[in-house]
């Protein structure tokens, strides 16, 4: 077993970095090398921009390139819930945001040619107790009318020909959704920025910033740049010279691993509906197929705020187990790859994007990433050149999480909550 991401072992190496010392003066400079900083590049650069990404790693080294795979429609909350704290008007237009956030992967797929196995597979929001079934419904019933006419309730036994498993009482559908390959959309991303003109260094983390009269220099140890304006794009892996965003962002590990190649026969018996699917307790999981039928299985496992070798292998057992209790027929499957992330946790799960602490910033996403991390890329590559402003959550206050100063002591506390709450909801 490999403990390194599916999508990262499986994608072509990125080749159009820029070598060499960090210098030079831009309009904008990018930090971060993930989908909301390329989506942002990729058009800065497109509208004849200089723009400079700074990557502390290595492109996709962070959640973009270690994630599920999933691209589901919608927002990941209840749209009641939405509904409850915004109103219908802005619930709706933030359940929208995220199937366009498909539609602009979509076309930049077309646009610059990236083959990543993109497919409109739906999502199964699949129900792990008979009351999920019923509160599920609910919600249905509200996106169906208002939102989101392409879904549908599916009953346990409809459920035969979509998941092979006893253990779910039926399930929402929703059909715009879609998945990828993450790790070939990320690096075609990132050579599409750079063919259009972006300067993108990798092994470049921002140490330290200095305000220069017009905007900012930046310090990375290979060098100081000047940029006049600068997007802040690093999600969960924000670190120490960005405070202000390290006390409103609680990072949380999230793990995966993806079996070998399932034979048709497996497929046939474990996910003939090869569909997105996620299960709706609290510590949940999430899996699909690869394009390669693999089972990719995913999960919260424990609450971590690490993910290193030794932390996946401890979540990569507990999702063991979870698979062989969904699938017992994958109950002794080798498992070839086991991974873990970041996610940056908002405190009420909707993301944030806007300008703060001197600098533009788009971050929060909470799990549910990776299409909305592209399309607000394209979004604040707007509002930074004052074309148009679109950002589905401005005005929504951020407050501080009280007692959060970067590392969140807190997740054991709310990892056990969660678990209480699964054993009697
Ligand atoms: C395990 C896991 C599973 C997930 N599954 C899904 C899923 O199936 N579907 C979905 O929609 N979303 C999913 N997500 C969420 C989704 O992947 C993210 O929301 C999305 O990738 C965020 O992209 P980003 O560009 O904002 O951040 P990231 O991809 O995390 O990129 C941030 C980058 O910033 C860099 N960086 C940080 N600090 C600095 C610095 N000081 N200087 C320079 N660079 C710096 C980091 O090295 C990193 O590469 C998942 C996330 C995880 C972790």
């Amino acid at each position: 077993m490999q403990f390194n991401s599916y999508w990262q072992d499986t994608a072509p190496a990125f080749t159009g970095g820029t070598a060499g010392p960090v210098s030079g003066h831009y309009d904008v400079a990018v930090i971060g090398a993930g989908f909301t900083g390329l989506g942002a590049a990729r058009k800065l650069a497109q509208q004849g921009r200089r723009v400079v990404v700074l990557e502390a790693r290595t492109v996709g080294f962070g959640a973009s390139g270690r994630n599920g795979g999933h691209l589901n429609n919608g927002i990941a909350h209840s749209f009641l819930h939405a509904k409850g704290l915004f109103g219908a008007e802005r619930a709706k237009a933030m359940y929208r945001a995220f199937d366009q956030g498909i539609e602009t992967i979509e076309r930049l797929i077309a646009e610059e040619g990236i083959a990543c196995d993109f497919r409109r597979a739906g999502k199964l929001k699949l129900a792990s107790k008979p009351a999920h079934y019923d509160s599920i419904a609910r919600n249905f019933d509200a996106i169906h009318r208002e939102v989101d006419p392409d879904t549908a309730m599916l009953s346990k036994a409809d459920l035969a020909g979509e998941v092979g498993s006893d253990a779910f009482h039926g399930a929402m559908l929703q059909r715009k959704s879609a998945m990828m390959h993450m790790g070939r959309f990320v690096v075609g991303l990132a050579e599409a920025a750079a063919r259009h003109g972006a300067v993108i260094h990798e092994n470049a983390p921002v140490t330290a910033r200095r305000p220069n009269g017009k905007g900012w220099d930046l310090t990375t140890p290979q060098g100081t740049i000047r940029a006049d304006k600068v997007f802040l794009a690093t999600g969960a892996y924000t670190t120490g010279a960005f405070g202000y965003f390290r006390r409103r962002i609680v990072p949380v590990g999230s793990f995966l691993l993806a079996t070998r190649p399932l034979s048709p026969a497996e497929v046939a018996a474990t996910m003939p509906g090869n569909r997105t699917c996620v299960t709706s307790l609290n510590i949940g999981n999430y899996f699909r197929l690869s394009p390669d039928n693999r089972l990719i299985f995913g999960g919260r496992a424990r609450f971590s705020a690490r993910s290193d070798q030794q932390s996946d292998a401890k979540s990569g057992a507990i999702l063991q187990a979870a698979l062989a209790g969904i699938f017992p027929q994958l109950a002794k499957v080798e498992v070839d790859y086991c991974w873990g992330g970041l996610v940056d946790m908002t405190k009420d799960r909707f993301p944030r994007a806007g300008q703060a602490d001197g600098v533009y910033y788009s971050m929060g996403y909470s799990g549910h990433g990776a299409q909305i991390a592209t399309h607000m890329g394209e979004i604040m590559a707007d509002l930074m050149t004052g074309r148009i402003d679109c950002n589905p959550w401005a005005d929504i206050p951020w407050n501080a999480v009280p007692g959060h100063f970067g590392q969140p002591w807190f997740l054991p506390l709310v990892g056990t909550y969660y678990k209480l709450l699964d054993r009697v909801q």
